[in-house]
C-alpha cells in the first residue's frame, strides 16, 4: 500500500533509520567529513561511492530533506539550496550558454525577472511571453531554445499559464521545462502532472510555511532526456544520461556558486513540510473566502483570484489544482482610495513581503517588489500602482474578516 503524502513526509525520516533512534533526521553542522579510509575518500570524490566530503556539496540534514521534496514531487532527484533564487540560478546558469534562448512567462516573480536580465547580459536571449496561452509559447521558439520557463500561479496578478499545454509542446519540441511550482506545492500540482523536465521551489514560502527559514530545491522528474541536451559538460556525461542534469546543476551550484542549504534551516523546513498539507487546506479555504468577500467590497475595484469565478483561467486552476487555488489573491482599490492609507489601517494583517506564510501579509506591489523593474514592464504585467498583494495565512477568518472591514471602513464607499 502507498501511504499517503503525509503520512509519508512525517516518517520518511526514521523509516530509513536514523542516527540513535531519533525519528528526526538531526542537523549535522560539521563542515568536513573523513571516511573510512584514504581510498574511500577518493572515492567519494570521484562519486564511485556515496558519502560527504565538505558541506558546500551537501550534508545529511539537506539529504533527508532532498528526500522529502522527492517524495512530494515524485521526482526522480533533488538538490536543495541556500534559497529559492540560488535554486533557480543553479538550474539556469549551470544549464544555459550565450546564444542560447529561453522562453518565460512575461508574468514572473520580480527577482527572478531580474536573473533572466542578468543572464541577458550574459549572452542568454530571453522572450517574454503571455503564458496563458500555449500558441505563444510556440510562437516563440526558436532553433537556439533550449528552456521554457513559467510559474504556476503567477505573482501578482494570479495568471494560471497553460501549464499542461507548454508541457506537451516542450515534449514535442524536446525542451526543457522548468516550472516554479512554488505558489502551488506540490499539494496541487506536481510538476510531472504538467511534463516538467525540472521542478523548482522557493522553500522559504510554502513548504517551509512560517517564514523562519529560506531555501530552494531543483527536482529533476526524470521525464526529460538528458541525452540529448547540449550544455552537459564532458565531466558529468558517465553512466545513465537520467542522471547528468541533476549532477551539473548540483556541482556547480553547490559545489561552483557555493549556493548551500544550511543543515540548520533544512531541519526547520523539514519540521514546515509536515503540516504542509494541513496549512494548505485551512489557508487556501482562508483565500477563497477572503476573495469572495473582497470582490463584494465597494471600495474595491477588483480581485484576482484563481478561485473566483470572474477569473479569466479559473477552469484551467479547477482542473489542475485539485480543487484548491492558492493562497496568494491581488486586489485593485477604487480609484481615489490610497493603498497606503488601507495598509496602514490594517491591525492583524502583517505589512510585509514575504509569500505563503501562516500570517496574513500585504504589501503594495508596485511601490516595492515591482518597483526596479519600471513603469513600463509594471503596465506589460499588469501591475497598476494600487495593486495590493495578500498571501493569505491560517489565522481564524473571522478575524481576518473583522480587520479588513475595519480597515476598508475608513474610506467611504
Ligand atoms: C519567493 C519566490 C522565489 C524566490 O525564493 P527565495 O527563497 O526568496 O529566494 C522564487 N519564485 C517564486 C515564485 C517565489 O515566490
Amino acid at each position: 500500500m502507498k501511504y499517503g503524502i503525509t503520512t509519508r513526509i512525517l516518517h520518511s525520516d526514521h523509516v530509513t533509520g536514523v542516527e540513535h533512534g531519533a525519528v528526526h533526521k538531526p542537523m549535522h553542522t560539521s563542515a568536513a567529513y573523513t571516511q573510512g579510509s584514504a581510498r574511500d575518500l577518493a572515492a567519494v570524490f570521484k562519486g564511485d561511492q556515496s558519502g560527504y566530503v565538505y558541506a558546500r556539496q551537501g550534508n545529511p540534514t539537506g539529504a533527508a530533506l532532498e528526500a522529502k521534496i522527492n517524495l512530494l514531487e515524485e521526482a526522480r532527484a533533488t538538490a536543495c539550496f541556500s534559497t529559492g533564487m540560488a535554486a533557480i540560478a543553479a538550474a539556469l546558469v549551470s544549464l544555459l550558454r550565450s546564444g542560447d534562448h529561453i522562453v518565460s512567462s512575461a508574468f514572473l516573480f520580480g527577482n527572478t525577472n531580474s536573473l533572466f536580465q542578468t543572464l541577458q547580459a550574459m549572452g542568454v536571449e530571453v522572450s517574454f511571453v503571455d503564458s496563458t496561452d500555449v500558441k505563444q509559447v510556440a510562437a516563440a521558439v526558436r532553433p537556439t531554445t533550449r528552456i521554457v520557463f513559467v510559474e504556476t500561479i503567477a505573482n501578482p496578478r494570479t495568471q494560471i499559464s497553460d501549464l499542461a499545454g507548454i508541457g506537451a509542446l516542450c515534449a514535442e519540441k524536446q525542451l526543457l521545462y522548468v516550472v516554479d511550482n512554488t505558489l502551488t506545492t506540490p499539494v496541487l500540482l506536481r510538476g510531472r502532472d504538467v511534463q516538467a523536465g525540472l521542478v523548482v521551489h522557493a522553500l522559504t514560502k510554502g513548504i517551509g510555511g512560517h517564514g523562519n527559514s529560506m531555501g530552494g530545491s531543483v527536482s529533476d522528474t526524470g521525464l526529460f532526456d538528458w541525452s540529448k541536451y547540449s550544455n552537459i559538460l564532458p565531466a558529468y556525461k558517465k553512466g545513465d544520461a537520467a542522471n547528468w542534469g541533476i549532477l551539473q546543476i548540483r556541482k556547480k551550484g553547490l559545489r561552483d556558486f557555493g549556493a548551500t542549504l544550511r543543515a540548520e534551516d533544512a531541519h526547520r523546513i523539514a519540521v514546515g513540510a509536515e503540516t504542509l498539507v494541513l496549512r494548505l487546506a485551512r489557508a487556501c479555504d482562508n483565500a477563497l473566502q477572503l476573495a469572495q468577500w473582497l470582490e463584494k467590497q465597494p471600495q474595491i475595484a477588483r480581485v484576482y483570484y484563481p478561485g473566483l469565478k470572474s477569473h479569466p483561467q479559473h477552469q484551467r486552476a479547477a482542473d489542475l489544482f485539485k480543487g484548491s487555488f492558492g493562497t496568494l489573491l491581488s486586489f485593485e482599490l477604487r480609484d481615489g482610495f490610497d493603498c497606503f492609507d488601507f495598509l496602514d489601517a490594517l491591525k492583524l494583517v502583517i505589512v510585509s513581503s514575504h509569500l505563503s506564510d501562516t500570517r496574513t501579509l500585504a504589501i503594495p506591489v508596485a511601490h516595492t517588489i515591482y518597483w526596479e523593474m519600471g513603469a513600463e514592464r509594471r503596465k506589460e504585467m499588469g501591475i497598476v500602482d494600487g495593486l495590493v498583494r495578500l498571501s493569505v495565512g491560517i489565522e481564524d477568518l473571522t478575524d481576518l474578516q473583522f480587520d479588513f472591514t475595519q480597515a476598508l471602513g475608513q474610506f467611504k464607499a
